[in-house]
């Protein structure tokens, strides 16, 4: 079992600290189940160093992912190769949301006490880049309503009196338009 990553904030005054990380998905809690699986493992290098009184956090990132297509369900891999670079701020006793630190403005974690325990901030920074709405190409035609057909490879089977016509809510809804028009006219 890999023990989680702690960075002992004090030891950084000595120079950077560099972590090379070569996980199993476990590793990050990442367990499948979710709308994503990990293929492979996760590998990427974190360099830890101190700048005043913030700790630097930066480095690179780099896994696959599997996610379903929304429209025809097909798995589609996303790999994820960032860089990425975020601070770790002390958090002090006295501390005001409103400080110096807009958190929209910079990636700003914070850590209590003598050490940094980063996996949950990697975690994140591994996650944010996944799509809301994965596809497997711009042009996925999905599947029909109607007959569940894969449009991408078949034509649809539905019987003609049923078949859901292409942009068919699209001209309802100028129809609705044009009688709303016609009754206001
Ligand atoms: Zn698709
Ligand atoms: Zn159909």
């Amino acid at each position: 079992m890999v023990k989680p990553v702690k960075i002992d904030v004090q030891k950084l005054q000595q120079g950077a600290e560099t972590i090379v990380l070569d996980h199993s998905p476990k590793y990050f809690d990442l367990a499948d189940g979710e709308d994503y699986e990990i293929l492979g493992r996760i590998k990427g290098q974190v360099t830890f160093s101190l700048l005043q009184d913030k700790v630097l956090m930066e480095g690179n990132l780099d896994a696959t992912f599997r996610m379903d297509c929304i429209r025809c369900l097909k798995k589609v891999e996303i790999p994820i190769q960032k860089s990425f670079s975020m601070f770790f701020i002390k958090k002090q006793e006295d501390y005001v949301e409103d400080s110096a630190v807009d958190p929209d403005e910079e990636d700003v974690g914070f850590f209590k006490g003598k050490f940094i325990h980063p996996d949950n901030d990697i975690r994140e920074l591994l996650l944010i880049d996944l799509p809301d709405y994965p596809l497997c190409g711009d042009e996925c035609r999905g599947l029909c309503p109607g007959c569940g057909a894969n449009l991408n490879k078949e034509p649809c089977r539905c019987a003609p009196e049923q078949k859901p016509d292409e942009g068919a809510m699209e001209e309802k809804a100028s129809d609705w338009k044009e009688k709303i028009k016609t009754i206001l006219n």
